[in-house]
């Protein structure tokens, strides 16, 4: 194996070297950028029927239950008075649950860019075998549905090359001082005279001298660290991403859908499969569609660019109480709504805005 360094001038780019490393053209063109999968991806899982909807019931709240999160909820409001949650009186509850649809699709992609580092080593193996295709390269997955992203260098890629940043001296000019070892006497602003008489702190040199280089103008090189010399070579970037995208199905009890977002609710239904296969046969049918559809979407938009390496689909019941209440002799509502028990009041009847305690 023929270990001597390569050392091309400090400005060629590197490309020039690499431009026909197979599997890389790409970046030969000053790009990078990411690398579609080698396989089109096809779903491969069996039509699957409909979860049995048996016992999707969410035990209906007690109005105790109901006016303890009131009264909490209000409690944390700077501006509430307690009147409402403690005196009004409950005229009637009503269950108004709803489903939410959540795909997550985990993928893995792959981009490749020049990258180098510091010589400190490592030996040219540049065209010593053919370097790998990107995606033939292993690498260890983090936990399914889980982000992460590595750095691997790319074997047989590597050629060593003289650190343009120094000019391979390892040191570069200080930024502090611009090379002089020392700057002006913030005293005597350079001068070495303060009023009549020469400046003490400088000994009327008008100068100071530099701590950051220890007045000597340099410092080590930053790009090389002071080694002289870099390692260049392909840095293939590997990226595994969790896609989580959610469909929450309209209730129109009057309660937001995005304060719906924030909770959680009772899980009717969980699959996970290398590509899932939508819910065609879910009885509630807004779900179905909403399987049918993000499922499609996923499968087109991360197959293309990356590769989709499982895809997982939860169905929850989200419970929602719409408590209606009467206090000195009008009526209000409020939601408690998710496992978290939250509670929305708009319009609350007694905010100390408006009454005084
Ligand atoms: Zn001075
Ligand atoms: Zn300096
Ligand atoms: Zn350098």
């Amino acid at each position: 194996m023929n270990n001597a360094a390569i050392y091309p001038p400090p400005t060629a780019p590197a490309a020039n070297v690499f431009g026909n490393v197979p599997g890389y053209e790409g970046i030969a063109a000053g790009g990078g950028g990411y690398l579609p999968p080698p396989m089109p991806m096809v779903p491969v899982a069996p039509p699957q029927p409909g979860p049995a909807p048996d016992n999707w019931s969410i035990p209906s709240l007690s109005e105790d239950v109901a006016r303890e999160a009131f009264k909490s909820y209000v409690s944390s409001q700077c501006c509430y008075s307690s009147g409402p949650a403690n005196n009004g009186v409950i005229t009637s509850m009503e269950s108004i649950n709803t489903y939410r649809y959540r795909l997550e699709t985990f993928t893995e992609s792959r981009s490749t860019d020049w990258a180098n580092k510091p010589l400190e080593g490592e030996r040219a193996d540049f065209y010593t075998q053919p370097a790998p295709q990107p995606w033939e390269i292993p690498v260890t997955p983090p936990s399914l549905f889980t982000n992460h992203t590595e750095e691997i260098r790319v074997p047989f890629t590597s050629t060593i090359k003289e650190c343009h940043s120094c000019h391979a001296t390892g040191t570069m000019s200080c930024q502090e001082c611009h090379g002089e070892g020392h700057k002006p006497c913030l005293v005597c602003n350079g001068s070495g005279m303060k009023g009549d008489e020469s400046c003490t702190p400088c000994n009327a040199t008008g100068k100071e001298r530099c701590k950051i280089c220890a007045a000597k103008g340099t410092m080590e090189c930053q790009t090389c660290k002071g080694k002289r010399q870099l390692l260049n070579y392909i840095k293939l970037k590997v990226e595994w991403t969790n896609h989580v995208e959610d469909h929450m199905v309209e209730q129109n009890s009057g309660l937001n859908i995005d304060d719906i977002r924030s909770v959680s609710g009772k899980e009717l239904f969980k699959n996970s499969h290398y590509l899932v296969y939508p819910l065609l046969g879910f009885p509630n049918l807004a779900i179905s569609e909403a399987s049918e559809r993000l499922v499609k979407e996923h499968q087109s938009k991360y197959g293309q660019s990356s590769r989709i390496l499982q895809q997982r689909q939860t169905v929850e019941l989200i419970p929602i109480t719409k408590v209606n209440y009467k206090w000195e002799g009008s009526s209000h509502v409020y939601f408690v709504y998710g496992n978290e028990r939250k509670v929305s009041a708009n319009n609350y009847p007694a905010t100390c805005c408006c009454v005084v305690q």
